[in-house]
């Protein structure tokens, strides 16, 4: 069966972010001509060597911002885009909102992806600070589709890694070495995707005809987890138990009405997710509505034993004292996943 329509110019907005690399990465590794929006420099040098190493390899950098209608509508045409996919952090939401609005003017693009990657905006709902994210998320969508543009809506559910609940990138962090912080009675489940997989199966979704106007949901069955697995898999990797605490309901609700942003935030989805069960609480049958593993059914997920066995390697790499007490994992080719981190 024929999915794809094309395999158009595809802009990224925000690939030096934490998604957004991803997303361009998967994008250059799959052949597409990949086309990056870059910010005017902020002096930020992590950032600006994001940008280099992208256009190393291949991607075309383009100056400027994305709630700069005028500019997007003029880059979109002069650089025929058909596809946005945009990734822009999360106090920024807003900023898609010129973006969206040059794309309509533009006429030029095929489907756009708005910045989302996590939940059903439209469905769950977090105690604040986290429902304004989502409110504004919901406000994009509905200007999407008023303009009538071609859209997929990514919900990919958690990252790959310990979900620490004051952490809004905790894939960048080693689970834990000294006790764990369960949440609620560590029973309710999670779906948690490799940073590398939510980039390559975005980039699928990109021109498949069964994802125009659709949200796209990320259940891969082999990492759906509840904190307890989640404690007893890192536990296996490292060959020792820890202690668990037990982090209440309300204690996440406390540090979410602290409003330390992005603190809060994160703790109000943390309490969605484990403690709500705001990613399995419904079933997918919508008329717009998809699964991902349904789609591509021969395309596998890094496996959440897989990510961990990275961190284990990391936790060698950083603390190599500590590591004598920490055997590596056995499989050799697990070995191969060290550059490829679910980061
Ligand atoms: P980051 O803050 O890491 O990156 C944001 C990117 O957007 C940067 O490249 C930034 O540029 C760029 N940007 C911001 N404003 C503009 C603008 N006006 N014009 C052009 N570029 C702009 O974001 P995240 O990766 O954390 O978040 C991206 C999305 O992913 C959000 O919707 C967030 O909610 C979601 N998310 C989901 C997670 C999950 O576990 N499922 C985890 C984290 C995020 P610059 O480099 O110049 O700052």
């Amino acid at each position: 069966m024929t999915v794809s329509t094309t395999n158009g110019r595809v802009l990224i907005v925000g690939a030096t972010g934490f998604i957004g690399q991803f997303v361009a990465e998967a994008s250059l590794g799959a052949g597409r001509p990949t086309y990056v929006l870059v910010r005017p420099s902020s002096g930020n040098h992590s950032k600006t060597k994001v940008a280099k190493a992208l256009q190393d390899r291949g991607a075309i950098l383009l100056n400027g911002l994305a709630n700069d209608k005028e500019l997007m509508v003029k880059l979109l045409k002069e650089h025929h885009i058909e596809v946005v996919v945009s990734a822009v952090g999360g106090e920024k939401i807003l900023d898609q909102l010129s973006l969206v609005e040059a794309i309509a003017s533009a006429g030029t693009v095929k489907r756009f992806l708005p910045s989302e990657f996590g939940h059903d905006v439209d469905r769950a709902e977090p105690v604040e600070p986290g429902l304004q994210m989502y409110k504004e998320k919901r406000e994009v969508r509905r200007l999407v589709e008023k303009l009538g543009i071609p859209y997929t809506y990514i919900c990919c559910n958690s990252i790959a890694s310990w979900p620490y609940y004051d952490n809004r990138h905790p894939s960048e962090v080693i689970p834990p070495l000294d006790q764990f912080q369960i949440y609620g009675d560590g029973s309710v489940k999670a779906y948690f995707v490799a940073g590398t997989d939510i980039g390559k199966f975005t980039m699928k979704t990109v021109d498949d005809v069964r994802t125009v106007n659709k949200s796209v949901h990320f259940r891969p069955p082999c990492n759906f987890y509840n904190m307890n697995e989640l404690a007893a898999l890192w536990e296996r990797k490292i060959r020792r138990t820890l202690p668990r605490v037990t982090i209440t309901e309300n204690d996440l609700l406390s540090v979410a009405a602290e409003n330390r942003l992005p603190q809060s935030i994160v703790a109000s989805f943390t309490h969605d997710i484990f403690i709500k069960g705001c990613q399995v609480n419904f079933a997918i049958h919508g008329p717009n509505e998809t699964e991902v593993s349904s789609l591509y059914p021969n395309e596998p997920f890094r496996t959440l034993d897989e990510c961990f066995n990275d961190f284990l390697l990391k936790v060698e790499d950083e603390n190599p004292k500590q590591s004598d007490e920490i055997p590596t994992p056995k499989p050799v080719v697990e070995a191969l996943a060290i550059t490829a981190t679910c980061a």
